[in-house]
C-alpha cells in the first residue's frame, strides 16, 4: 500500500468539498474493491475520502411506481428489503447472490456501480430496469451511464447518491456463478414495463453489461422462454478467460435468458 491522507466525511456535502480540495482523490465506501486496490498498489490516490458512515446515503424507500436506494446501501440490505422484495424481487434475488456474507455486509450499490466491474450483477439490473442515477451533479440514465469495462459516465468530483429503479411487470435475473468468486461468468436480467423489453447481460462482454437486442426483439412478440430458445449469440465481443471461452459465455447467455424469462413468469 502507498502512503496516502484518510479522511471520514462528515456529509455528503462535507465529501463533496473534500474532494475538490485533493490532488489525486478517491471515495472508499464498503472498501471491497478499493482497499484490495490499494494493497496490490493498483491505486496512489492522495486522499483517500469515506462516505460508507453516511446515513444520508443509506436507505431504500419507495415512491409512487418506483424504488429508490441510496448509494450506500449494502447489498444485504436490498437483499432483506420487503419493499424490494415485493415491488421488485429480482433486484432483491440479485443482491441476495452477490459474494458471500462479509462482501455483503460491506459491499454498496453506489461502490458496485462506480465501479463497474464487467462481473458485476447491479449494472444488469440498473440497465434492464431502466434505472435513474442520481449523483451530485445531475441524473443520468442506465443506458447513458455504462460506457465499457470498469468506465462510467461520472467525471472527477462526482459522487453517486442514489439509484431509482421503477417497478417492472415482470423481472427475473439468472447468473452462472464463478464457484470461487461468485462474480457471473453470464449473468442475465429480463424485464419487462413502460419501457418496454429488455434483457441486459454482465459478466460475459468484453466492454462490461450491455443489452442484446435479438433477444428484446423477440420477446417484445412473445414472452416466453420458448422464443429465445434458438437465439444463438455472436462470440464476438464476448470475454474468453482462463475461467471460460467467449463460445462458452455465448452459451451460458441463452440459458440463463431462457431460465430467467421462465422465472419471471
Ligand atoms: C470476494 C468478493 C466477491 C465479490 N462478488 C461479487 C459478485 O458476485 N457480484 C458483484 O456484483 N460484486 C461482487 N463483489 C464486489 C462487491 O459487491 C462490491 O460491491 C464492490 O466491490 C464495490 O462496492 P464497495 O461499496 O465495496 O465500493 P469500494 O470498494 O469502496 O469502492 C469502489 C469504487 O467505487 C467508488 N465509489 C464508491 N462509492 C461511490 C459513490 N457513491 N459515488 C462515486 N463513486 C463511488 C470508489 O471511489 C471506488 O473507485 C465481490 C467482491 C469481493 C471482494
Amino acid at each position: 500500500m502507498y502512503q496516502f491522507n484518510y479522511v471520514r466525511a462528515k456529509s455528503l456535502a462535507d465529501a463533496e468539498a473534500l474532494l475538490a480540495q485533493a490532488d489525486d482523490p478517491k471515495l472508499l465506501a464498503g472498501g471491497q474493491t478499493l482497499i484490495p486496490t490499494l494493497k496490490q498498489r493498483l491505486a496512489m490516490p492522495s486522499d483517500v475520502i469515506d462516505i460508507g458512515g453516511l446515513k444520508e446515503l443509506a436507505f431504500i424507500k419507495t415512491e409512487g411506481n418506483a424504488i429508490t436506494i441510496g448509494a450506500g446501501t449494502k447489498h444485504y440490505d436490498v437483499a432483506t428489503s420487503a419493499d424490494v422484495k415485493r415491488h421488485i424481487p429480482a433486484l432483491a434475488q440479485l443482491a441476495e447472490w452477490i459474494g458471500d456474507p462479509a462482501v455483503r455486509h460491506m459491499g454498496t450499490l453506489g461502490g458496485s456501480i462506480a465501479n463497474n466491474d464487467p462481473a458485476a450483477d447491479y449494472p444488469a439490473a440498473c440497465l434492464a430496469l431502466d434505472a435513474k442515477i442520481h449523483t451530485t451533479k445531475r441524473l443520468i440514465e442506465a443506458d447513458e451511464y455504462f460506457k465499457g469495462m470498469f468506465e462510467t459516465a461520472l467525471t472527477d468530483g462526482e459522487i453517486i447518491k442514489e439509484v431509482t429503479f421503477p417497478h417492472p411487470e415482470k423481472a427475473a435475473y439468472q447468473k452462472f456463478r464463478n464457484p470461487a468468486s461468485r462474480y457471473a461468468m453470464a449473468g442475465v436480467f429480463v424485464s419487462k414495463g413502460p419501457w418496454g423489453v429488455r434483457v441486459a447481460v454482465t459478466g460475459a462482454g468484453q466492454n462490461g453489461v450491455f443489452r442484446l437486442k435479438s433477444m428484446e426483439d423477440a420477446l417484445t412478440k412473445n414472452w416466453s422462454p420458448d422464443a429465445i430458445a434458438g437465439i444463438k449469440v455472436p462470440a464476438d465481443g464476448l470475454l474468453s478467460d482462463l475461467h471460460g471461452s467467449a463460445e462458452y459465455r455465448a452459451h451460458l447467455i441463452t440459458v440463463m435468458a431462457k431460465r430467467a424469462v421462465e422465472a419471471a413468469g
